[in-house]
């Protein structure tokens, strides 16, 4: 049913592809992701829930037709629907069945309770495609923490020197679900990137209940600002902007990567809160398993031990190489 190609994920039977790269006639999007959602779509397939956020990313001209989850549609004789995955809005794993036979393509996600997106689905399959951006034991958090508590508490702490706070998020999915969790605590409006304010602003449209926002276009020259929490992109520090921040600040990663030592910029952060919107180990081996599917596809697969423990658990699992088509998989021992 699907082949892995130089463009991503094609489906043959239907003539699309799924989060390709490149010009294509009919791409499937799972989500608004920059790794997932790029130009040179013909036509775009999407979400209902996702279409705002993937304009505002690729353009409000682009071509979508969008389909709310669980919605059956065809390209040619291919029946597809999406499937909530619980990473960011409007993000899905696509069902697709062709022959009797049924196919899931998991996108990015998650299994953790997050206000800003609809709650994953577990989809029945055959075969599963699925990511594993934390593809190793290494990688299990705690799924009770309160990180939006946690969060506000270190603003609280740093405000009441009079020091600001930075978090690092990116602009889309993170930043909303931080600005979701702290909905309930902020006291003042945390002042976000102007590169987050459109998205969250998609968001803000669709119901999502967000923490107060200040957007730091309206920041003007000579503002001074202490205690408050600003929610950036961590290229914002190489900026002449940054100067607003004052001297002595307080810098906190929120991310999945916080799970090990090895994570990236360890010693550069004062704070690491551990929020992904990834599935951890647990969750990646337990999707796998609650789908029924006989047969599994890796992607992202880390160092293998996902394929490998899925084998060991008697399930067919390749890494998603196994997907590229034979002639050119012999071309590539070349
Ligand atoms: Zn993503
Ligand atoms: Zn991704």
């Amino acid at each position: 049913m699907l082949e892995l190609t130089q463009k991503g994920l094609y489906c043959p039977a239907g003539d699309f592809y799924i989060d390709p790269s490149g010009k294509v006639d009919r791409a499937v999007i799972t989500h608004a992701h920059s790794d997932h959602a790029r130009r040179g779509g013909q036509l775009y397939y999407s979400t209902v829930s996702g279409e705002p956020l993937l304009r505002a990313r690729l353009g409000k001209n682009i071509s979508v037709q969008s389909f709310s989850f669980s919605q059956k549609f065809q390209i040619g004789p291919v029946t597809l629907s999406f499937h909530p995955a619980g990473h960011i809005l409007g993000s899905a794993q696509v069902r697709l069945e062709y022959r009797g036979e049924v196919w899931v393509a998991s996108g990015d996600y998650k299994r953790d309770a997050d206000p800003t997106c609809e709650p994953f689905e577990n989809v029945p399959c055959d075969v599963f495609v699925t990511e594993a951006t934390f593809g190793t034991p290494a990688y299990q958090w705690n799924k009770e923490a309160d990180i939006g508590f946690e969060i506000y508490q270190w603003w609280k702490e740093n405000s009441l020197r009079g020091v600001n706070s930075v978090l690092f998020a990116y602009s889309l999915g993170k930043a909303q679900r931080v600005l979701g969790l702290l909905e309930p605590w902020a006291e003042r409006p945390v002042i976000c990137h102007a590169a987050s304010t459109p998205l969250t602003d998609c968001y803000r449209a669709q119901g999502i209940r967000l923490a107060e926002t200040r957007c730091f276009s309206s920041v003007n020259a000579g503002e001074e600002f202490f205690g408050e929490l600003f929610l950036l992109p961590q290229s914002f520090l190489n900026s002449e902007q940054a100067s607003v921040l004052g001297k002595n600040y307080q810098t906190a990663f929120a991310s999945g990567w916080m799970a090990t030592e090895n994570r990236p910029g360890f010693s550069s952060y004062d704070k690491g809160f551990l929020l992904s919107d990834h599935a951890d180990w647990n969750d990646l081996v337990r999707t796998v398993l609650e789908t029924g599917a006989k047969k599994v596809y890796v992607q992202h697969r880390g160092n293998g031990a996902l394929v490998k423990h899925l084998n060991k658990l008697g399930l067919q699992a390749f890494p998603d190489t196994a997907l590229v088509p034979k002639p050119q998989s012999q071309l590539e021992l070349f």
